[in-house]
């Protein structure tokens, strides 16, 4: 098991996921220039960031109980270094993602600009606007099982983000952090108002610093209305279904399944998968459907990996997280040989297919295994494919930048 964790950094990217680590007293995170631990957004993030062999950026859970009997410890030596132990044995040197001046700022009103928007990887990731309202739901909340949202909101985030305040926080995280993506998530809110909240903000931040955009919502119930973001210019739409059990996602997410159901969310992602042929072509495109890992059995993992493949989105697929304080804080993880098979097929599946895996320019994601970061789970090598994604990434990097350099020269 050492040697393979040793020479496997896919192999001990999910591992850790699954397991988490324990911190030794020799480790002063925040103090020693690492990003401190942050409860996240979704739900599924708690723990350490930090970067793995091979460039795999990582959030490692640390603060649920679980990870208190991980065989994984992290430990600093008086060189500066950090290395994570494996039941004693040094396994790996690990570095800590960066934590950038600009977590410590504040905006003018006296907001902390970690408040408007966190990295996450290298990308910034921002909960916009209200709490979702499953949350708020009479006469019982309706919120995903899992979700630490309604938890967080007050505490890490600020509840209203205005277009002025949010551009502020993306320039510096552009100007510091070399971001070169923007992700906005937002929760369910009745009239689906998600989107007409979004657009400002995407249209700012296209208009003048033509960043790639994302947004993770529920499926608007106008699915014209994606076609009006692909024309905007935002490259990536997310829906997050969670479960592709329809029995687990009934319990798992009832506020879900009560107002969009599971067939809607798989009928938007279909739908979104069809506009890559449209829109600006120099932008990117991509429609992804995310599923969490350990929520349900790896075989409907798998099935909603080649179903989700099958229309041309590519999947995101979460390891489960029993965050504290939510209603399944007593589950336990999965175990990472259940995970191994999951995470396989969603390499395999996505080359097989096709798909425009690990192209978007300086995107490194801490929360989710990507599909190219599991290659070192498959003994498959797809060589043609490779040299085919090797050629669009370099082609998308060229025309981003070639973006950038237009946008600047015209601000000058
Ligand atoms: S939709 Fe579910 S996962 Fe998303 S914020 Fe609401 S309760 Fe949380």
């Amino acid at each position: 098991m050492l040697a393979h964790l040793r020479s496997n950094p896919s192999l001990l990217k999910l591992d850790l996921y699954c397991k988490g680590i324990q911190l030794d007293d020799s480790c002063l995170v925040t103090d020693d220039g690492g990003r401190p631990i942050l409860r996240t957004r979704a739900g599924l993030g708690s723990g350490l960031e930090a970067i793995l062999p091979g460039g795999l950026w990582t959030n490692v859970p640390v603060t649920e109980p679980f990870a208190q009997h991980s065989p994984y410890t992290l430990h600093r030596f008086t060189s500066g270094t950090y290395w994570i132990h494996w039941q004693g044995e040094p396994v790996t040197e690990v570095a800590l993602s960066p934590r950038p001046a600009w977590y410590d700022a504040t905006l003018p009103n006296g907001k902390e600009m970690t408040h408007i928007g966190t990295l996450q990887g290298t990308y910034l990731g921002i909960y916009q606007a209200k709490v979702c309202e499953y949350w708020t739901a009479k006469p019982e909340k309706t919120n995903c099982k899992f979700c630490s949202v309604g938890l967080n909101l007050g505490v890490d985030d600020a509840d209203e983000k205005s277009v002025e305040e949010v551009m502020t926080v993306v320039r510096r995280a552009r100007e510091e952090s070399g971001i070169t993506y923007v992700d906005f998530n937002t929760g369910h809110y009745d009239g689906d108002t998600y989107l007409d909240i979004l657009e400002p903000y995407i249209l700012r931040i296209k208009e003048e610093l033509g960043l790639l955009v994302g947004v993770q919502t529920p499926p608007h119930r106008d699915l014209k209305r994606y076609d009006g973001l692909r024309e905007m210019g935002v490259n990536r739409v997310s829906f997050c279904f969670e479960i592709f059990d329809p029995k687990l996602f009934r319990e798992i997410c009832p506020g879900k399944h009560e107002e969009y159901g599971l067939d809607y969310y798989l009928e938007a992602i279909r739908y979104c998968a069809g506009l890559a042929s449209k829109g600006p072509r120099h932008e990117p495109w991509v429609t992804n459907g995310e599923i969490i890992a350990g929520l349900e059995p790896p075989e409907s993992s798998i099935a909603a990996i080649d179903w989700i493949t099958s229309v041309g989105a590519v999947p995101t697929v979460c390891v489960f997280r029993p965050l504290v304080h939510t209603d399944l804080e007593d589950w336990a993880p999965p175990k990472t040989e259940e995970m191994v098979p999951v995470f396989r097929r969603l390499y395999e599946a996505c080359m097989e297919r096709g798909l425009p895996i690990g192209c978007a320019p300086n995107v490194h994601v801490s929360l989710v295994m990507l599909p190219e970061e599991c290659a070192g789970l498959s003994k498959k090598r797809y060589p043609w494919q490779r040299l085919k994604l090797e050629a669009k990434k370099r082609m998308f990097k060229y025309a981003f930048e070639r973006r950038l350099q237009t946008l600047e020269r015209r601000v000058a």
